[in-house]
């Protein structure tokens, strides 16, 4: 058996609510296991609970019930143990102006009980890209420095298991690249990755596997590539000589002219055979010029399964 990084029974989190307003249930009941090695991505639309959920298991947000066990520790058993095992790299850019590179990862280290001795702050100056800019004041660094300097701070007790939160959101290429060979560096070394990110390209490419969590609940989680096999539509693409007058479709066939002039026609595996779609293509005397076909991607999993559903 695998070991499990992460494991979340029960959890649940409700948001007292301010002025007035109504209490927000946040996660109804999360039962989630991520396993040691892995690089875990967890999806959902705004709103869905997934900084909640990292902000949890970082012990900066407390759980309204429910249980949470970090590399084996039971959060509320063993609180400390727990919390040396995980570093996180929060969504939000909070930073002290005064520190400069250097002071905040010694800080953040001396946070975590690091001897000195065992501090690898050079180490993790280089690896971030800010050796150069070790000594300058966090107010002078721009924005992408200081994300990594969030990276960095969350690596200094080297933690088993690394948590970003939607550390490329709004960020440039550059820094994206950066940010993603770290990662799976850090990986490769034996880190468990815990991710989460907007770009479902960039977790189908990235993650091993995949939560989608949806109004407080974990919707569906799987292996990448079954996630996406999961999916029943398939797209045939066709260039034509002529725009169709008269096509007689199987129900449940969507039709849609593309921008690149091509129409797309997609169908469920399942009811229909590509043979069907090609029929009634010639069937409405169209003359094929070419066709290629289009499996689905993450985002049509993402948008099949929380469609319409945002907050
Ligand atoms: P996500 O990270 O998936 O966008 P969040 O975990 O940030 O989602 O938020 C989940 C829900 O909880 C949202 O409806 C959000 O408005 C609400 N929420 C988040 N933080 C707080 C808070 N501190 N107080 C009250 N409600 C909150
Ligand atoms: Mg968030």
């Amino acid at each position: 058996m695998t070991q499990q990084a992460i494991e979340i029974t029960g959890l649940r989190k409700t948001y007292a609510g301010q002025k007035g307003a109504a209490p927000k249930d946040a996660l109804k009941g999360v039962d989630l296991s991520i396993p040691a090695g892995s690089i875990f991505g967890l999806l959902g639309p705004n709103g869905a609970g997934k900084s909640t959920l990292i902000n949890i298991l970082a012990g900066l947000v407390t759980k309204t019930d429910g249980q949470v066990r970090i590399w084996g520790f039971d959060q509320d058993i063993n609180p400390r143990q727990s919390r040396a095992a995980i570093g996180v790299m929060p969504q939000e850019l909070n930073m002290d102006p005064f520190f400069t590179p250097r002071g905040a990862l010694e800080v953040q280290a001396g946070l975590y009980g690091v001897p000195k001795s065992q501090r690898r702050t050079d180490q993790i100056l280089e690896m971030i890209g800010l050796a150069d800019k070790a000594e300058a004041y966090a107010r002078t660094l721009s924005g992408g420095m200081r994300r990594r300097l969030l990276l960095g701070k969350a690596l200094v007790h080297a933690p088993h298991v690394l948590v970003l939160d939607e550390p490329t959101a709004g960020v440039d290429i550059e820094l994206r690249q950066m940010l993603w060979s770290n990662v799976r560096k850090l990986n490769e070394q034996g880190m468990t990755i815990i991710l989460t990110t907007h770009y479902l390209e960039e977790a189908e490419q990235m993650c091993d596997e995949i939560a989608i969590i949806n109004h407080g609940q974990v919707i569906v989680r799987d292996k990448t590539s079954a996630l996406v096999g999961r999916l029943d539509a398939k797209t045939l693409l066709f260039r034509l000589e002529q725009p169709l007058q008269n096509l007689q479709l199987p129900p449940q066939v969507r039709q849609e002219q593309r921008e690149s002039g091509l129409l797309a026609l997609t169908y469920r595996r399942s009811m229909n055979t590509a043979g069907d779609i090609l029929g009634a293509v010639s069937a409405a005397g169209g003359v094929i010029l070419d066709v290629t076909s289009e499996d689905p991607d993450l985002e049509d999993v993402f948008l099949s399964l929380t469609s319409g559903t945002a907050g």
